[in-house]
Formats: C-alpha cells, sequence, structure tokens
C-alpha cells in the first residue's frame, strides 16, 4: 500500500519520507500504476480498452487506453452522478464528485473522489507541516469556516483572527485573490469590527447561532484596548504593511502566488509589508500534485516536486518552447497567462509521446496527464508545466499556465472560445444602433479589490462618421452589452460574480477607430510577424494596455448581476 501514514509532528520522519518517495521515484510510480490496474481492473471503462487478465503492464496501458479530456469522460461521470454505481470507473465506492473550477460546456466539470482520497490529500497536508516548520492551528473555529453563509463566515473568522492577532504566526488563503478579498473585507468593516470587540457582542446580522456561539466563545468579554490598537492601525492613511501591523508575529504569508495568480504579487507585497509569499502545494480537483520543497523561494522561482505516491503521471511534451516570441499569436510576450490558439493546437496535435515523470527534461513544457484511483485514466489536466530540475529522481516543475485561459481573476478560467462566445452574443445589441463591433480585446483589471474583467471594443458606424460619439441614450445599450457578455460566461465566472463577490463587474471600454492598428503597431514593434498577426484576445503588457486605455471613448459597466444557481453541491477541494 503505496499510501504512507506521515506524522506531522515527526520532522525527521517526514522529510525521510519526502527523500524516500523522491529517491525512489520510477519505482513508486510503476506500483502506483499497477496498484491503480489492479484495484480497477474490472471496472467498465478499462475492461472497455484492456479486456481482463494479464493487463497490468505499464506499456500495454499506454498503448490501449487513450489520452483523454473531460469530453471524453463525461458520459460515465454523469452516469455515477445520476445514481449508477461506482464500478463503472472506479472499484472503490465514489463519495463525492467535486465541482472543478474548470468548466464543460459552461458547467463545472465533476471530478471523482473515493473516501481514501481524503487520506492521500491529509497525506500531503502533513507534508507540509514540517517543510514549513509550522503549526496547523488556526485562528477560525471550524464553525466559522463551515457557515453557508459567505459574508458570515468571511466576518466572523476576521473577527476570531483579530481577537487572536497575538498568537498569529501566519497568514493565509488558498489563492491569493481570496486573501485580498479578505483584506478588502477588512478595509470596509474594520469599524464594526473594532466595535464588536470593544463592547464584547457580536454583531446582530449574525445569524447563524452555531457560528455566533463559536465566535463568542472567543471573544469572551470586551477589550477596548485590543480595538483601539487595531482602529489605530485600520485609520492611518495607508494600508501599507497592514497585515504585518494587524498581526505582528506574523513570519509568512501563505498563500498560492503562482500561475494566474502572479497578477496579485504586488499587490501583496504592497499589504503585507514584503513578508515572504508562499506558495506550499500545486493540487487541483482531480487530484493533489505536489508541494513545494523551497517554501522561501520568490514567486516567479517557485517550483513543484510532484508526490510520485500521488497518481500515476504521465506529460505530454509541449513541442513549443514558450516565450519564443515571434511565434506567439499575442503580443503579450512576457504573459504567461497568455496562452494562444496555436499553442492549444499543438498541445492538441500530440506531437510527442507521453513520457513518465522521470523521463521529463529540464527547461522543457509538457501536459500534465494523471491516472487515479477514484476512475480518471490518463486524464488531461489542462496545466501546462515546466521542469525546472529534480529533487533526487522526482522532477520540479514551473507551474506555467492553464491551457488556453485568457482571463482569470479568482478561480474562474475563460479561454478565447468563452470569450468570443459571449462577445458574440453581446455585440447583436448593437446592430439596431447601426454598429458594428470590428475588434476586441481584454483584460484583467486588477487594480482594484475585487478585480473585473475589462474588454476594449472598437466599433464602426454604419452610416461612416468613425469617430461619433456613442449617444449619451446609448448607455443603456452598452450596459446591456456588459450584462450579456456576463450572463454568457460560464458557470464559475457568474459563481465568482454573484455569490462570492469575487469578481467585479465587466466593463466594456469604447475605443476610438484605428485604435487597433495602433496595438498591432506595437505588437509587431515587439516581435510580432506582420504576415502571421492575430489581433491578441487578451493583453496583459502595461504599454498595450496603455496604447488601448489612451483611446477610450466610453466605459460601461452594468448594475445587475448575471444569473447563477447552485450546480450540485460545490465541494472546495
Ligand atoms: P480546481 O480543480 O478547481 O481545484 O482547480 C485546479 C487548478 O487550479 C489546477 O489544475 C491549476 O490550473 C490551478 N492551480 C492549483 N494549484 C496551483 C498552483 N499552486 N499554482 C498555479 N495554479 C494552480
Amino acid at each position: 500500500m503505496l499510501l504512507k501514514s506521515c506524522d506531522p509532528n515527526d520532522r525527521e520522519g517526514s522529510m525521510k519520507l519526502v527523500e524516500d518517495l523522491t529517491m525512489n521515484a520510477n519505482q513508486v510510480q510503476k506500483q502506483i500504476l499497477h496498484e491503480i490496474l489492479t484495484q480497477n481492473a474490472d471496472t467498465e471503462y478499462l475492461r472497455g480498452f484492456l479486456g481482463s487478465g494479464d493487463s497490468f503492464h505499464r506499456e500495454l496501458f499506454k498503448k490501449r487506453v487513450p489520452i483523454v479530456n473531460y469530453d471524453d469522460i463525461k458520459p460515465y461521470i454523469e452516469r455515477i452522478a445520476n445514481g449508477e454505481p461506482s464500478q463503472i470507473i472506479s472499484a472503490q465506492p465514489i463519495s463525492e464528485l467535486l465541482t472543478s473550477s474548470g468548466t464543460s460546456g459552461g458547467q463545472p466539470k465533476l471530478m471523482p473522489s473515493t473516501a481514501e482520497d481524503l487520506d492521500r490529500k491529509t497525506f500531503l497536508y502533513n507534508l507540509l507541516v514540517p517543510v514549513m516548520n509550522q503549526f496547523n492551528v488556526y485562528t477560525s473555529p471550524d464553525e466559522t469556516i463551515l457557515c453557508p453563509d459567505n459574508q458570515q463566515s468571511m466576518y466572523c473568522q476576521l473577527l476570531c483572527g483579530l481577537i487572536q492577532r497575538e498568537e498569529v504566526l501566519r497568514v493565509g488563503a488558498v489563492f491569493a485573490s481570496a486573501l485580498l478579498r479578505a483584506i478588502k473585507f477588512i478595509e470596509d468593516n474594520w469599524q464594526e469590527l473594532c466595535s464588536n470587540i470593544r463592547t464584547g457582542h457580536v454583531s446582530d446580522w449574525i445569524t447563524d447561532s452555531i457560528c455566533r456561539n463559536a465566535v463568542l466563545n472567543i471573544l469572551r468579554q470586551h477589550n477596548p484596548e485590543l480595538a483601539d490598537l487595531i482602529e489605530s492601525e485600520c485609520k492611518a492613511k495607508s494600508w501599507e504593511g497592514i497585515i504585518k501591523r494587524l498581526w505582528p508575529r506574523t513570519k509568512y504569508v501563505d498563500v498560492i502566488v503562482t500561475g494566474s495568480m502572479a497578477q496579485y504579487v504586488s499587490t501583496l507585497d504592497f499589504y503585507s509589508g514584503g513578508l515572504p509569499l508562499v506558495s506550499t502545494m500545486y493540487a487541483s480537483s482531480e487530484c493533489y500534485f505536489g508541494i513545494n520543497l523551497n517554501p522561501l523561494s520568490e514567486p516567479s522561482n517557485v517550483s513543484y516536486t510532484l508526490l510520485p505516491n500521488m497518481a500515476y503521471f504521465e506529460f505530454l511534451p509541449v513541442n513549443k518552447k514558450h516565450g519564443e516570441e515571434g511565434e506567439r499569436d499575442t503580443c503579450d510576450v512576457s504573459s504567461e497567462m497568455n496562452c494562444s490558439k496555436k499553442e492549444d493546437k499543438e498541445v492538441g496535435e500530440e506531437k510527442g509521446e507521453a513520457v513518465d515523470l522521470i523521463q521529463v527534461e529540464p527547461g522543457h513544457y509538457y501536459e500534465l496527464i494523471v491516472t487515479t484511483f477514484s476512475g480518471l485514466y490518463r486524464y488531461r489536466v489542462g496545466d501546462i508545466l515546466m521542469v525546472t530540475g529534480f529533487h533526487n529522481n522526482a522532477p520540479q516543475f514551473r507551474f506555467v499556465h492553464r491551457q488556453n485561459v485568457v482571463l482569470s481573476i479568482d478561480t474562474d478560467k475563460t479561454n478565447e472560445d468563452d470569450l468570443l462566445m459571449a462577445v458574440t452574443e453581446a455585440k447583436q445589441l448593437l446592430d439596431p444602433l447601426g454598429f458594428l463591433l470590428t475588434e476586441y480585446t481584454s483584460y484583467a483589471d486588477t487594480s482594484s479589490i475585487p478585480g473585473h474583467y475589462v474588454l476594449f471594443w472598437e466599433l464602426k458606424s454604419r452610416r461612416g462618421n468613425p469617430d461619433q460619439k456613442l449617444p449619451e441614450m446609448d448607455r443603456n445599450v452598452m450596459e446591456e452589452c456588459c450584462y450579456t457578455v456576463e450572463q454568457s460566461l460560464d458557470y464559475v465566472y457568474r459563481r465568482c460574480r454573484s455569490k462570492d463577490k469575487s469578481i467585479g463587474a465587466l466593463e466594456i471600454r469604447v475605443v476610438r477607430q484605428g485604435t487597433f492598428d495602433a496595438l498591432m503597431d506595437f505588437c509587431v514593434s515587439q516581435g510580432s510577424s506582420v504576415n502571421q498577426y492575430k489581433t491578441p484576445r487578451c493583453v496583459k503588457s502595461g504599454e498595450a494596455i496603455e496604447i488601448l486605455d489612451s483611446r477610450v471613448v466610453g466605459r460601461f459597466m452594468t448594475k445587475r448581476i448575471p444569473f447563477w444557481e447552485p450546480y450540485g453541491i460545490d465541494t472546495i477541494s
């Protein structure tokens, strides 16, 4: 049984476990695949490809079982969701279907999970304790974390965190976007939080009684001195270093700042006063992948070591080296998230054979493929990773980007097709006005919290008069365009907008005619080929945004919130 137990308090033992696993990466991977196949040999899915009998050989598995994406396995997962037995894909009972932030056809992907998966996740979490030399004690009582009302949960957790400020050694959230939302929440609510601490009374709008009682257990008495202290920090003109000022013993900020979250590093640096930002782990609803063995490395240098006992990993080579500027379809040569269609196709064409964990080469790029215990076989996760080195025999990876995602503020992942579909829907509203949408691009504006999507639209009047300003009365139509784009974006986007409030209202900035020509000139000046130039559907470079912004003739946002309703049960992976 490769699922070893890890005692988080036994630093030496845990580190030895990491050494053993990484030293024997190849053997562990072989064993993992053997275990998965033995265990699941009788599932309908595997029998379909392998038959029964002597089918456990790695090469045979690779030859017969196809590499798949979500849409290929969706019918199997939907059957399980509709009550058919787990045996379709997994020998162990599937106890949960986790909703991933990835979507398919606008709906969240459902990822199978078994009771044993929980042990695997615990194993990885436990390994982080000695790596970080940390204590896994939280200031938030479980009841406040589990409170179904987001606002009450956030308020109570922050209140508890402030009351226990002297004990706090690290501040964090899973993703950077969530931590910044918490800081914004304090900015908006510090007077009330201080008043609660001053009087020893929890605000009346905290109506969830279980959550309320848990907070009262911590807020045992009024504490005017503490309230004064917090108030004086929050009253300060600048919030620079507020994390360190509110929680003075904080040693580091525990938050993922790799991948799309890299866009928040400078804001976090500002609020944290330069505390180390530590991205500890790389995980998903499909499977937990690995940990960062050098937690104090700079955000841009973070590498994750995949733990070979989590799943069977394969790697599809992505033939083009990222950052080869002339080959990009986008003009944002520095953007890692800004994956182009062309790149996507190259991955899709699978020019290389999928290789094993120990076969990957430093400096090369790969798409991650997993085979899990809970019923995913050769499943494309959609993440592109670059090999940065090895820890013993286990490769270490930098997270490069999520395939084809162009916009992301929180857990949303909007790709070019999603954006195109949403814009196509919305631009129809321009027809009666006599305007045509001739070009568009986008960027994730994170200058305020929460961040929001910005679309730059270049319009053309059917009747000529290119510089014609949109008449004031058309504001309604433009706002409706904003609403239609949002309404057309996928489930996770709309959940972030409506329920989590982690994304602000989408903005359309209309630019004057000729703006996209100026953008093209800029991209060409940066090395894009004129012949191959295609308008980037997302820009990240400050200069490109500046070119667009300086030509804006109208800004529009909707006041309406897009419709969203829960899809099954949302689970935090
Ligand atoms: P979900 O399935 O919703 O939990 O999302 C998992 C996805 O989040 C992964 O496939 C990655 O694209 C992204 N992700 C998770 N951990 C990290 C990380 N440490 N750095 C960058 N992206 C991450």
